[in-house]
C-alpha cells in the first residue's frame, strides 16, 4: 500500500492578539516550564496563547477552526497526521487522482453545496454503469442497470416503508421522537427478517446493508440508513445520488479552501492524548510529545471511536463514554481502487452479505483500455494478498483481470478506528442530542455526532463544524 497524499498547511506566522497575550500573562509560570519542552520551536508564549484549540484537521475540525478564527479567535488546530482531511484523503493511483477515502457528494447536502460556491469549486457527475451484475439463486447475473436498480428501488421501498413517517424531518431526526423507540431499536438485518423475501431478494439487500453496516447487517441500525434514505428523497434513485458528484480536486478541495481562508494555524503529527479542564477558566491538551497547549475552550473533532485514546479530565460524560466504548464508525471500511482489464464494459456489481468483495463501481476508462474501479471489501478479505483480491474480484466478473490495486483498511488506522459511521440499534435515542452538547469547556465536533447526513457524509462533519463553533464562542467568551 502507498502512502500519498498531501500536506495542505496553511501556517503563516502572525502576531498574537491582544486578548491572547493578556491570558498568557496570567500563565506565566507554566509558560517558563514549557519554554525548555518548546526549545527551537515557537515561543512558549505562542504555544500558550490560543484563543480556541480545534483537535482534529477533518471536515468537521476544519469548519470549526475557519469560523472561530473568522470570529476573531486566535485559534490552533492539532492533527495527529501529516495531512489534513481525515477520512477524506484525496490521493493518487494507477497515474490517476482517486480518493481513498469517501468519494462523492450527493445533491441537496446544501452545507457542502454552500462551500462548492464559496470556493468556485466544481463538481461533475460519476460514470455511469452500463451493465449490472447482481446476485441470483445460484450465483450472479448480469441485467440492464435500468432493471437492476429499477428492482432494487422496489425492495428498499419496502425496507424502508414507514420512515416517511417517522423521519417526516430527515434532518431534525427526533422530531417523531415517539414513534421510534421500536425502529430504534431494530437492526438492518432483523429488518430484512420482517419482509419475508426470497432468499434470492434478501442477497440483494443484504449485500448493500452489510456495506454500509461495514460488518453483519446484524449490526448496523435501521434507523440508521433510514435517515439518510429520507434525507434522499425517500427513493432509491435519490439515495444512490448521495454517491453520484465528483468536485473538481478531489474530495479535499473544500477542506483544503477552507484552510487556504483561514487564519487558524495548524501543527501536524501532533497527536492528542490528554484533554485536562483546569477548572480556572482553561482546558490544556497535552500531545504525544509532550507539548502542553492551552485555550479557554476546545473543540474535540476526532472520530467517536478515538475518543477512547484520549485521556478527559474530568472523564466524559456518560453518553460520550458508552459512545466511545460502542463506536459509531463501522469497523470494516476497506476500500479499494481497482484497475481492471479484460472487461469492456462499465459494471455495477453488487454482492451478498459475507462475500470478500460487496460492491464494485466503475470509475474511470483509462487510455489503454483498462477500467478503474471501486471496491467495497468484506471482513473476509485479506487485501495484502493479491491473489485473494484478484480471485473476490473475478468471482464476481469473471473475465476481470485485476491489474494493479491499493486498499485501505479505514478501520486499522490508529486516528480513525472505524470508517464512516453509522448508528447502532438504540445509538439515536440513546445519544442524541446529548451527545452534541459541550462538556464544560470542551466542545464536540464530528460526522458521526451529526443531526442530519451525520456518519457517512461530509455534509454533517461540516454542520457538527458549524455547531460546534457557535458552541465553543460562546465558551470562548
Ligand atoms: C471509506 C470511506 C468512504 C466514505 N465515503 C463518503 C462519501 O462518498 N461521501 C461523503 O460525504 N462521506 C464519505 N465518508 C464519510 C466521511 O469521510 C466522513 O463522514 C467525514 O470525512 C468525517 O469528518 P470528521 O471531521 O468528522 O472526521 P475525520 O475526517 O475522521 O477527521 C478527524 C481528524 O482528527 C484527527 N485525529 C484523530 N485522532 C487524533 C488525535 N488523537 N489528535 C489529533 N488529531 C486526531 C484525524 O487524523 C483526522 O484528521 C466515507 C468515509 C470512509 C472511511
Amino acid at each position: 500500500m502507498n502512502r500519498h497524499g498531501g500536506n495542505y498547511a496553511v501556517s503563516s506566522d502572525r502576531t498574537i492578539g491582544r486578548r491572547s497575550l493578556l491570558k498568557a500573562a496570567g500563565v506565566t509560570a507554566l509558560a517558563s516550564t514549557l519554554a525548555a519542552t518548546t526549545a527551537g520551536r515557537a515561543s512558549a508564549v505562542e504555544e500558550l496563547a490560543w484563543d480556541a484549540i480545534v483537535i482534529g484537521a477533518g471536515y468537521a475540525g476544519g469548519t470549526a477552526a475557519r469560523e472561530l478564527a473568522a470570529k476573531g479567535l486566535n485559534t490552533l488546530v492539532l492533527e495527529a497526521r501529516d495531512r489534513i482531511g481525515g477520512r477524506i484523503w484525496t490521493g493518487s493511483f494507477a497515474g490517476e487522482q482517486v480518493d481513498i477515502g469517501g468519494g462523492w457528494f450527493g445533491p441537496g447536502q446544501t452545507n457542502v453545496e454552500r462551500e462548492l460556491q464559496r470556493y468556485h469549486i466544481t463538481t461533475s457527475l460519476d460514470v455511469a454503469a452500463t451493465r449490472a451484475v447482481m446476485p441470483s439463486a445460484t450465483g450472479f447475473t448480469s441485467q440492464s442497470p435500468a432493471d437492476a436498480f429499477g428492482h432494487l428501488g422496489t425492495l428498499f421501498g419496502q425496507f424502508y416503508a414507514g420512515s416517511e413517517t417517522y423521519f417526516e424531518r430527515p434532518l431534525e431526526p427526533l422530531y417523531r421522537k415517539d414513534l421510534l423507540a421500536s425502529v430504534d431499536a431494530t437492526s438492518l438485518a432483523a429488518r430484512l427478517d420482517q419482509l419475508g423475501l426470497s432468499a434470492t431478494d434478501q442477497k440483494w439487500i443484504n449485500g448493500s446493508t452489510s456495506v454500509f453496516a461495514g460488518g453483519p447487517s446484524s449490526s448496523g441500525g435501521l434507523a440508521g440508513m433510514a435517515q439518510w434514505f429520507q434525507l434522499a428523497g425517500g427513493t432509491y434513485e435519490g439515495f444512490e445520488s448521495t454517491m453520484s458528484l465528483k468536485p473538481a480536486g478531489g474530495m479535499v478541495s473544500i477542506l483544503k479552501a477552507m484552510f487556504a481562508e483561514s487564519t487558524a494555524r495548524i501543527r501536524y503529527n501532533s497527536p492528542v492524548t490528554a484533554v485536562t479542564d483546569t477548572g480556572s477558566g482553561l482546558t490544556k491538551v497535552k500531545t504525544a510529545g509532550g507539548l502542553v497547549y492551552q485555550a479557554p475552550v476546545v473543540v474535540v473533532a476526532v472520530p467517536v471511536n478515538v475518543w477512547r485514546t484520549i485521556t478527559f479530565n474530568p472523564g466524559l460524560p456518560k453518553v460520550h463514554a458508552d459512545a466511545a466504548l460502542e463506536g459509531v464508525g463501522v469497523p470494516t471500511a476497506t476500500k479499494l481502487w481497482l484497475q481492471v482489464s479484460g472487461v469492456s464494459d462499465a459494471v455495477y456489481a453488487q454482492a451478498p452479505e459475507g462475500s470478500p468483495i460487496l460492491l464494485m463501481l466503475p470509475q474511470k476508462q483509462l487510455a489503454d483500455g483498462s477500467r478503474l474501479y471501486v471496491a467495497f471489501a468484506g471482513s473476509g478479505l485479506n487485501v495484502s494478498d493479491a491473489a485473494a483480491v484478484k480471485a473476490a474480484v473475478r468471482g464476481l466478473v469473471p473475465e476481470a483481470t485485476v491489474v494493479d490495486y491499493r486498499a485501505m483498511q479505514w478501520g486499522k488506522e490508529a486516528y480513525t478506528r472505524g470508517g464512516w459511521g453509522l448508528r447502532k440499534p438504540g445509538q439515536l435515542l440513546r445519544q442524541l442530542p446529548a451527545i452534541q452538547q459541550p462538556h464544560g469547556r470542551m466542545v464536540f465536533a464530528g460526522s458521526d455526532i451529526a443531526s442530519g447526513w451525520y456518519g457517512a457524509f461530509v455534509e454533517g462533519a461540516i454542520e457538527s463544524g458549524l455547531t460546534a463553533a457557535q458552541q465553543a464562542a460562546v465558551i470562548a467568551g
